[in-house]
């Protein structure tokens, strides 16, 4: 092939083929070559340095394959000695970034937005420390230019996620109308959600209309001192997740007992395998088993199983009033069924019986925060857990925020 044809097929502006170093089943290696020789930009300051250049080094970087073959690009440097520090300088280029093109590196950034860091360096062939440099370096870019200001949300739900063991949280605020993370930091409660509120300022804060979270005492008093306006909802994807963990300690307190007692009969049903068919909606077949069986053996973990449910049916209420009905039942059944971790719940939602109620009146779906919340954890094992915070942040919102480019409008 020509050089010249090359050349216009690697389209890489300024550059042209020099010279077809090697040619490979798999990989293509290309001397490349300044057409308009412009003074060099130094790497250290950024200026143009136009005194002689004090040597000519190479660089081996990687480029998008060329018809399937990994494409190597020999690129000439020139050293200069930059006078702000009298240092000798390698100079600079925009389609560069390190060892790779900017255009490879922009590559590597979609394929980690939809996959693991470890599937992406296999499908390209680069070691996982590569990828996540690469990775790494380009959130770290594209969030100075994304992530301020925060664009102004009229619907909000706030959300906290362990990122590792030893009680350590991050929390994401989610545009739920935009359906994604819009703003995250590592901490919860009230001093985190502050923080959310300084850095969108306070007219934005003040146009909210309705914030939903999980009821927790921090995140309502920051939201009821900044966002002034808004209706506070405990939503229906926090209340599910009440309920789930009330269940899941009944049947740990269960399966205690029937291993104490030696039967083994309701340890088997109860054992952590079975935990998520419990979770399940009660459509499905294996639950119905499962909770035939239950009902036979246990009765309290069927007790449980049924109030779970049964509140779920306050949500199909047709209003405010005919809701506030069925949460006031609900919360005497609570009480009367007599198992602790319910009275307990039962108690809590009293206490938080408004926000419940103003689900009524703003109907935020809780498909969104579910979702985002599922999608994180696919991440956190993704990446076995993040043992670096600022990293997990950005992966947040690469895959469901503001850095995601399947997202961005
Ligand atoms: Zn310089």
């Amino acid at each position: 092939m020509q050089k010249n044809t090359i050349t216009k097929l690697l389209a890489l502006p300024n550059f042209e083929v020099a010279e077809v170093l090697d040619h490979h089943d798999d990989s293509l290696h290309l001397y490349i070559d300044l057409i308009d020789p412009v003074g060099p930009v130094c790497s250290a300051c950024g200026d143009v340095h136009r005194q002689p250049a004090h040597s000519i080094g190479w660089s081996r970087v990687e480029d998008l394959p060329l018809c399937g073959k990994r494409t190597f690009l020999y690129v000439p440097k020139r050293k200069i000695r930059c006078p702000v520090d009298g240092k000798i300088r390698v100079e600079q280029f925009d389609q560069l970034r390190g060892r790779f093109t900017r255009r490879f590196a922009e590559q590597v950034y979609r394929l980690t937005s939809i996959t693991t860091n470890a599937e992406a360096g296999w499908f390209l062939n680069l070691d996982d420390e590569v990828v996540y440099r690469i990775d790494r370096s380009m959130l770290e870019e594209l969030a100075r230019e994304k992530l301020f200001p925060v664009p102004a949300p009229s619907h909000i739900s706030v959300d906290e996620v362990a990122w590792q063991k030893w009680h350590k949280y991050v929390t994401n605020v989610i545009d739920i109308d935009q359906r994604k993370v819009i703003w995250n930091h590592d901490g919860r409660g009230n001093q985190t959600m502050d923080a959310f509120f300084a850095d969108l300022g306070e007219e934005s804060s003040a146009k909210i209309e309705a914030a939903a979270c999980d009821g927790a005492r921090g995140y309502l008093s920051s939201i009821k001192q900044h966002a002034k306006n808004a209706l506070i909802v405990l939503d229906h994807f926090h209340v599910k997740s009440y309920l789930n963990d009330a269940v899941d300690t009944v049947r740990k307190e269960e399966l205690r007992k029937a291993r104490q007692d030696k039967n083994r009969d309701v340890a088997e049903l109860l054992h952590c395998r079975k935990r998520f068919i419990l979770m399940q909606g009660k459509s499905s077949k294996r639950q119905r088993t499962v909770l035939d069986q239950l009902a036979e053996l246990n009765d309290t973990v069927c007790r449980a199983m049924l109030l779970k449910e049964q509140f779920l049916e306050v949500y199909r209420a047709g209003s405010r009033k005919a809701a506030q009905t069925g949460l006031r039942q609900w919360i005497g059944e609570a009480f009367a069924s007599r198992i602790p971790a319910f009275i307990e719940l039962g108690l809590k939602f009293f206490r938080k019986r408004h926000y419940i109620l103003n689900y009524f009146q703003v109907q935020i779906t809780a498909a969104i925060s579910e979702g985002i919340n599922n999608k994180i954890k696919r991440l956190k094992r993704m990446a076995y857990g993040y043992k670096d915070v600022a990293y997990f942040l950005l992966k947040i919102h690469q895959h469901c925020g503001l850095l995601s480019p399947r997202l961005s409008t």
